[in-house]
């Protein structure tokens, strides 16, 4: 449905797609991406999907398998500088499992300069325009980590107070202790981060040195709980309840930010907690940025 929304949105919303690369000793001649050219992928697909069997997509700004973490982050830029001016900003991932929304958002496991994602890099940004700024104001970051599980639950990480934070260093802290935290409250469940959603939250306070005036800016960078269909006829119980209440708020969320391109006066941000949480970065005068990673093959598959 995100996919779709393209061709009809403007001005504060936008869509980017990130086709990641092949796993090694994956088929290239399997490659459904026939084509990547400015905003368009044109995916062939099996011929069932129609006569021509390719379909365009149309995105804002696509970032083919070899664009680099510093390239995918670089186009956020103007975007994330913008907290600083008081706006505020919701970053998303949203993809199938295995489609690289935690490789953007966070990295892979091994971090190293290279390979930090878009949430180091936001704060570095953040940290470096504010020191720029000194002059005239003072600013404080701080950073929430937050994971919602199971929809009508949200859960918090042990250490989801806000966190004044300074410097990368202290988000790489931050961001360990989040994981660990995590990691160990989900033990009896096998890979929950596929099923959760996983959101940073930087909130920025700013003081006009001059005037006192304040001003206050904020953002939501979130790795969303895989958008994969679950065959409701092969899980039951838990992972079941798991896969209806993703479905509810990944459509919450189409919902909401397709009622905001459309212009209507009702937006629906109360049907989940997703979209509750992220009410004031959607919508009014905040900016979001959906980022759709896929993996080719799988994509295919959904498409229809
Ligand atoms: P998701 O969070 O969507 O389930 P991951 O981010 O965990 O997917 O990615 C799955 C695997 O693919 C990981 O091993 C990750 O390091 C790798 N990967 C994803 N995107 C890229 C990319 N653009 N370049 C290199 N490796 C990637
Ligand atoms: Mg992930």
């Amino acid at each position: 449905k995100l996919y779709n929304l393209v061709q009809d949105l403007k001005g504060n919303i936008r869509v980017y797609c990130r086709v990641r690369p092949f796993n090694p000793g994956q088929e290239t001649g399997l490659s459904s991406v026939e084509q990547i050219e400015e905003g368009t992928i044109t995916m062939r697909l099996p011929s069932k999907y129609g006569k021509e069997g390719r379909k365009p997509f149309m995105f804002n700004k696509v970032f083919g398998p070899s664009a680099t973490q510093e390239e995918v982050f670089s186009d956020m830029r103007p975007l994330v500088r913008s907290v600083l001016d008081g706006y505020n900003v919701c970053i998303f991932a949203y993809g199938q499992t295995g489609s690289g929304k935690t490789f953007t958002m966070t990295g892979p496991k091994e971090l190293t300069e290279e390979s930090l994602g878009v949430n180091y890099r936001a704060l570095e940004d953040l940290f470096l325009l504010s020191d720029q700024r000194k002059d005239t104001t003072s600013y404080e970051i701080s950073v929430q980590m937050l994971e919602i599980y199971n929809e009508q639950n949200g859960i918090n990480v042990p250490e989801a107070s806000l966190v004044p934070v300074s410097s990368t260093d202290d988000v790489i802290q931050l961001m360990d202790l989040g994981q660990t935290n995590r990691a160990v409250s989900s033990t009896a469940m096998n890979d929950r981060s596929s099923r959760s959603h996983s959101c940073v939250t930087v909130h920025v306070q700013g003081r006009d040195l001059t005037s006192g005036a304040i001003l206050r800016g904020s953002m939501h960078l979130v790795d969303l709980a895989g958008s994969e269909r679950v065959d409701k006829s092969e899980v039951t119980g838990d992972r079941l309840k798991e896969a209806q209440h993703i479905n509810k708020s990944l459509s919450a969320l189409g919902d909401v930010i397709s009622s905001l391109s459309q212009k209507t006066s009702h937006v629906p941000y109360r049907n989940s907690k997703l979209t509750q949480l992220l009410q004031d970065s959607l919508g009014g005068s905040a900016k979001t940025l959906t980022l759709g990673v896929l993996s080719t093959l799988k994509f295919a598959e959904r498409v229809g």
